[in-house]
């Protein structure tokens, strides 16, 4: 997978005091990819060292003053044509940095306090479709033994925990709130499994309970919160669904969005809420847009067929209409399953970072889509998907 890197981050002394900012997390991922290092500040002419530089407004300015606006469009106008010939989809950049900062910048009173906004290089990157993140991000999302990545796997899709080189089960029925009664659905199973897939910790949840089984949001999400509580940062979901026609083929897709039609919400309980900040959670981005990109380095690189999509979430267990069908296809929507939203909901209420991988089995609402054809698709998708869970855990 190919990806833009600041070159400070690497460890190369091109900042404006004339060092470097290397970043452990970012070397390790980006020493698993194929790098370009950038510096638009240099290639933009500027001296090394010279004093630092603040956007106020829409202006680039020194602390002495100097207006290098000029400069810092030049160096990002030509770091970018370098960027495009080297067609990566992913940029880690420096954060704060008035050239590669992206979301907060340093704010232009030279006093390191910081202003919403992009670095003058990023925005250009984020124009050009490329997803930018800080080093920040790439910190946030690295698994360690204190920090396991959690697997929550659905109907057909639960062989994913024969990837696991394990060392310890947990019985569902040990898991607070997961409901002692949990009627078994054929292939689910009710025991995670803790250890590590090429060589990353996990914890994988090979099967789920659903809305339309008479569970309520806390029981379908408890899974959720145990893999908080067991300190997971990151949680993939992976999950069967229908292909909306004209929006999606089946296949295996990456989840971007959801609509959540099922009528219900984890946040709106009071006992479930014990590790939530607010019930009033901003959903923006709650697919973390820096793992769907690691999804898609993973599936190019390794020739996967992959398309991604909004996913609706609908109560079930009566598959949709004809009529419903067409209306979600005009929302826009690419996949409709029966789970995920809850999960999704409650671990971006916890501050984890999300993947969704689906494999659509059939076309959303066709009577051909029984248990029996989702169980077949995912035998006969189980080495892509394999590859593509495994992929992006070793990119993390
Ligand atoms: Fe680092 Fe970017 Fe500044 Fe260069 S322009 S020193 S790469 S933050």
């Amino acid at each position: 997978m190919r990806v833009v890197v600041s070159a400070c981050l690497m460890g190369e002394s091109c900042r404006y005091d004339g060092g470097s900012k290397p970043c452990d997390a970012v070397r390790d991922v980006v020493g698993r990819m194929e790098p370009l290092l950038v510096c638009p500040e240099c290639a933009g002419g500027l001296p090394v060292p010279r004093p630092p530089a603040e956007r106020v407004g829409r202006r680039v300015m020194l602390r002495d003053g100097t207006d290098v606006t000029e400069a810092f469009e030049r160096g990002a106008g030509a770091t970018l044509e370098r960027c495009r010939s080297f067609r990566a989809p992913l940029a880690i950049l420096k954060a704060k940095s008035p050239s590669c900062g992206r979301g907060l910048i340093y704010d232009g009173t030279y006093t390191g306090r910081l202003t919403a906004g992009d670095g003058v290089f990023a925005s250009l990157l984020e124009r050009e479709g490329i997803c930018v993140v800080s080093e920040d991000v790439v910190e946030a999302c690295r698994p360690s033994v204190e920090h396991p990545v959690a697997i929550v796997v659905g109907t057909g899709l639960g062989h994913i925990k024969e990837l696991v080189h394990p060392v310890r089960r947990i019985p569902y029925a040990e898991i607070p709130g997961f409901p002692a009664d949990a009627r078994t659905i054929e292939g689910h199973s009710y025991e995670a499994v803790v250890g590590t897939i090429e060589d990353v910790p996990v914890v994988v949840y090979p099967g789920r309970i659903h809305l339309y089984q008479g569970y309520s949001a806390p029981q379908v999400t408890s899974l959720v919160r145990h893999a908080h509580r067991l300190g997971c940062r990151d949680i993939i979901f992976v999950c069967a669904t229908g292909a909306v026609e004209g929006n999606a083929t089946p296949g295996i897709g990456i989840i971007t969005d959801h609509i959540n039609l099922t009528g219900h919400n984890p946040l709106d309980r009071p006992d479930n809420l014990s590790s939530v900040e607010s019930p009033f959670v901003g959903m923006t981005d709650a697919y973390t847009p820096y793992l769907r990109t690691l999804a898609h380095g993973v599936a190019d690189d390794k020739g996967i067929g992959v398309s991604e999509g909004v996913y609706a979430g609908l109560l079930g267990p009566s598959l949709e209409t004809p009529a419903e069908v067409r209306a979600l296809a005009a929302l826009g929507v690419s996949y409709t399953g029966m789970a995920l939203v809850n999960e999704t909901i409650m671990a971006h209420a916890l501050g984890m970072n999300v993947l969704a991988l689906t494999l659509a089995s059939n076309a959303a609402g066709s009577p051909d889509m029984t248990h029996e054809s989702v169980l077949a698709a995912a035998e006969a998708n189980r080495d892509d998907m394999d590859t593509l869970v495994s992929g992006v855990l070793r990119l993390l």
